[in-house]
């Protein structure tokens, strides 16, 4: 059995592609933390008079966005390290669950997936 069937020059692509990406949800991450330090700097300015505080639930629900969006940045690094070491361990690009390779330009659209297409539709339609 061949593991899958990327060429050298296309699994040092994705590798990069996975280090691009990895960055990108770095700062995305940093960002997003400055954002939540500000709405927290905000609250404390705000509690003197929160009787009537009419951006209190604005910021709660921009509160809970951003630590929704901060979890997503979370799991995303965690599936961009597994792509990264499976790239290592040579398993990048084979399907977690037939075995079968993956395509390459869906592993191009989508570097960190562990399912071929098919198994990604039979696990989206439960
Ligand atoms: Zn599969």
């Amino acid at each position: 059995m061949t593991p899958g069937t990327l060429t050298a020059t296309e699994r040092r692509r994705l590798r990069e592609l996975l280090h691009k990406k990895r960055l990108a949800t770095k700062e995305q991450q940093a960002a997003l933390g400055d954002v939540m330090n500000d709405i927290r700097d905000a609250r404390t300015d705000t509690q003197a008079d929160d009787e009537h505080d009419p951006e209190g639930p604005t910021m709660s629900s921009e509160w809970s966005r951003i630590t929704g969006l901060q979890g997503e940045a979370e799991g995303e690094l965690l599936e961009i390290d597994r792509a990264l070491n499976r790239l290592d361990d040579g398993s990048f690009g084979v399907c977690a669950r037939c075995g079968n390779p993956i395509g390459v330009e869906r592993l191009k659209a989508r570097p960190t997936t562990e399912l071929c297409i098919s198994c990604a539709r039979l696990a989206e339609s439960g």
